[in-house]
């Protein structure tokens, strides 16, 4: 039996990174897995471990199945609470995938009785007579209400669980929660003996999360945002089981050259870019055209980044603005431009590294995927956060290696220049 305490199944691995940075801070030392680890995959030691799966829009029996395994893997680990994590914005279909992953997860745990709380006040949502607020607005007055794959057309989430379950769906109100965790932990066991099992908490601040943490102290299972994880690394400390951890501001990263992949066209990452190039990182600029022709390759641009001075991070880009992309995409194929890159960037990636490249920070959602990919990177212990969302972290296993993924919109004009100093 592993020494883990808490197991955390994301539906997507923005959302995964965002709950272990959330137990991160809290002093959980927590780890990231990306995928469902095969049954008898060795789950590295710490305190939490984060399943990342890519399972909000496929179709429910794959989500489930993806789930299940990793529910598997995170018991065998040792994990005594099951947090299934989804969007603080309930991304998901009338169809699921929250609804049905809750239940085969209910049912594997044999859980009497499961929290729904996507609450996450410091993101401006939260849950008042179990409806869900964005900001000052109901979720489906929100832009949540034309996101193309999951659109939120109802704020209520008894009604929208209820479209996605058998399973009764009751609710927890404010007053509840005002009056303590004994008065939730209460009501969940009444609600239980009425065959209420999924239960919508009202949560609208920080203290009602840590009141509904110690409320759902020794729940198997429980479901929310990144915000309920606020409460339960109490749980585990006051059992004794968690020590007192001081969160480490630095990251010990192997020596090693520093270097930055970017083929985020993101308006925050051309930013970041434009304040690295003014800073005079080496930078050399990717073409996908160049890449499809053959006259760019993956092994020149690694030769060339491996060929600049060791003393600052080189940068290899290929981000854009939106009328290149789009001149770019109409010559290729959108699916092919944006392919053909992210080959380039995985290869390129590899070949850093047995270069000798460890610390390497990568800009852009798909991007990382395809570099996680090229590195064949399956775990990564969470470090400290270098802007909201986006941590350092270490490889587990090989290649030993600090990596930064950074998507899309986040981070600071600066980030490409001030990551370096949260590393030892
Ligand atoms: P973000 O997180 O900013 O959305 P992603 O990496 O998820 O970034 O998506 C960017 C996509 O655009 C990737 O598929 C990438 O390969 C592709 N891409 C990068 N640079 C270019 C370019 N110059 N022209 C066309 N497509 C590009």
């Amino acid at each position: 039996m592993g020494r883990m305490l808490l197991g955390v199944i994301a539906d997507d691995m923005t959302g995964a990174t965002d709950v272990a940075l959330m137990l991160n801070r809290a002093g959980m030392r927590t780890v990231q897995v990306i995928g469902a680890p095969s049954a008898n995959a060795t789950l590295p030691e710490a305190d939490a471990v984060v399943v990342a799966l890519k399972s909000r829009t496929n179709p429910v029996s794959e989500a489930v199945a993806q789930s299940l395994a990793a529910c598997e893997a995170l018991l065998a680990a040792g994990a005594r609470q099951i947090l299934f994590k989804y969007c603080s914005t309930f991304d998901s279909t009338p169809h699921g995938n929250i609804g049905p992953v809750a239940d085969a997860l209910m049912r594997r745990l044999g859980a009497e009785s499961v929290i729904i709380c996507p609450a996450f006040p410091a993101n401006g949502r939260s849950i008042y007579q179990g409806y869900l607020f964005v900001g000052s607005v109901p979720l489906h007055e929100s832009s949540m209400k034309d996101h193309p794959l999951t659109p939120m057309r109802d704020s209520n989430l008894m009604r929208l669980m209820a479209a996605q379950t058998e399973t009764p769906v009751g609710h927890i109100g404010y007053a509840t929660v005002l009056a303590g965790a004994g008065a939730v932990k209460n009501r969940l066991v009444e609600l239980a003996g009425q065959g209420v099992r999924y239960v919508v908490t009202d949560a609208l601040t920080n203290d009602d999360l840590m009141v509904l943490g110690a409320a759902v102290d020794g729940a198997v299972l429980l479901t929310g945002g990144s915000g309920i994880a606020m409460g339960l690394p109490q749980n585990f400390r006051k059992a004794g089981l968690l020590p007192d951890r001081d969160i480490a501001a630095h990251l010990e990263a192997p020596e090693g050259r520093a270097g930055i992949i970017s083929g985020s066209c993101s308006t925050a990452t051309r930013g970041q870019i434009k304040a690295a190039l003014e800073a005079g990182y080496p930078a050399l600029k990717v073409d996908p055209l160049a890449l499809a022709t053959g006259e760019q390759t993956a092994r020149i641009l690694a030769d060339w980044a491996l060929a600049q001075p060791a003393d600052r991070p080189f940068l290899v880009y290929s981000s854009d603005d939106p009328a290149e992309v789009a001149a770019i995409q109409g010559q290729l194929g959108r699916d092919k431009a944006g392919e053909i890159v992210e080959q380039a960037f995985a290869e390129t990636a590899r070949l850093l590294a047995k270069g000798g490249v460890t610390r390497l920070l990568v800009a852009g959602g798909e991007t990382s995927g395809a570099v996680v990919q090229g590195l064949g990177i399956q775990t990564l212990e969470i470090g400290p956060e270098i802007d909201p969302g986006v941590p350092w972290t270490r490889v587990v296993g090989s290649p030993a290696m600090a990596v930064a993924l950074k998507s899309g919109n986040f981070g600071a004009p600066d980030f490409f220049l001030k990551a370096w100093s949260l590393l030892r």
